[in-house]
């Protein structure tokens, strides 16, 4: 991470991308409070010079993230005003029946221009071991809770001493069966899936599920592939969510490549995520119908458990709603 590139005007010289394009994403810098983060890993399966490139696509700001579009807010989960006030403050979500969300981290190995949670205030999330004492209390006092997600951020991000630490405290509340932790990292950043981590994922008394996020065939490179693997052989299952992106997978080919490429390696296509509405990232959106098209014609040509289930989430209902 600290070799990642933190600069719109750097990824564009790497790849070599015409001047005349440089200019117009020069012009999408100034004031952009979303920084850029690309891991050099991830840029290494861009194609040079080509300014379409869907992996460039996900993570290069355009001054279209300055436009206002009707819908889109800051909060489009309903995270913020959705949850109760005191479980966000100590970084826990509870927007689901028997789950709770740990934020365990406010930052991420890549930053996703379409991001739903791209202005959420990690900054008023508290850090640190003594941090988990109220969420972990909280978690306690509900013995509805038998699943806990780490999410973020990334919480991959972490130490293997502070993630192990916090996985032995979670795993210390009796009610709690299952760990689920959402990351991206082993997708950007796949050198992370070491034997240290499986070993400490393998370490726990609680059934670990790992759900990871690529959009795109060609974020499946040999490196990514034998670590989503390392993670299978270990008896971690591994699903994959995928967010629909114009520009970036909205084409039937992509898709289905996607797909089978998981497939192939013993990850399922857990879920194709409608993009969620967050300001900024409007010129992603792909019409819903051209999302049931899509996967009407994923069903026609892949087995059924190759196919992602097509949802939105939508503030305040207790389930993802299936498109
Ligand atoms: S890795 Fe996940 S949480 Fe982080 S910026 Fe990307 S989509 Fe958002």
């Amino acid at each position: 991470m600290k070799r990642a590139i933190r600069s719109a005007e750097v990824l564009c010289q790497r790849l070599e991308l015409p001047a005349e394009f440089n200019r117009r994403v020069a012009e999408a810098a100034p004031g952009n409070p979303f920084p850029v983060f690309v891991p050099l890993e991830f840029l290494s399966r861009m194609r040079p010079g080509d300014c379409r490139d869907p992996l460039l696509r996900q993570v290069l700001p355009l001054p279209e993230e300055g436009d206002t579009a009707a819908g889109f807010s800051t909060d489009p989960v309903g995270e913020l005003q959705g949850s109760p006030a005191a479980s966000l403050s100590v970084g826990l979500l509870r927007k689901y029946h028997g789950r709770a969300l740990l934020v365990a981290s406010g930052a991420c190995g890549v930053h996703c221009r379409y991001c739903f949670r791209r202005h959420f205030p990690y900054d008023t999330v508290p850090h640190g071991d003594a941090a988990w004492d109220q969420p972990l209390a909280m978690l306690s006092d509900d013995p509805t809770l038998d699943e806990v997600i780490l999410s973020g951020g990334d919480p991959l991000v972490l130490t293997d001493p502070a993630l192990e630490n916090l996985i032995r405290r979670v795993a210390e509340v009796p009610h709690v069966r299952r760990l689920r932790i959402h990351s991206r990292l082993p997708i950007v950043i796949p050198q992370r899936i070491t034997e240290r981590l499986l070993d400490l994922l393998r370490g726990t008394r609680l059934s670990t599920w790992m759900v990871v996020h690529a959009n795109h065939p060609t974020e499946l490179d040999a490196a990514t592939l034998a670590a989503l693997g390392r993670l299978v052989d270990r008896g971690i299952p591994v699903l994959n969510q995928a967010v629909l992106l114009r520009g970036v997978n909205d084409q039937l080919a992509a898709l289905e490549q996607l797909c089978r490429t998981l497939v192939d390696h013993r990850v399922q296509p857990y879920y194709l995520h409608q993009l969620d509405r967050v300001a900024g990232a409007a010129h992603y959106e792909v019409p819903v119908a051209r999302g049931r098209q899509l996967v009407a014609e994923l069903r026609t040509r892949l087995p059924g458990y190759a196919v992602p289930t097509y949802v939105v989430e939508q503030a305040g209902e207790p389930s993802k709603t299936p498109l």
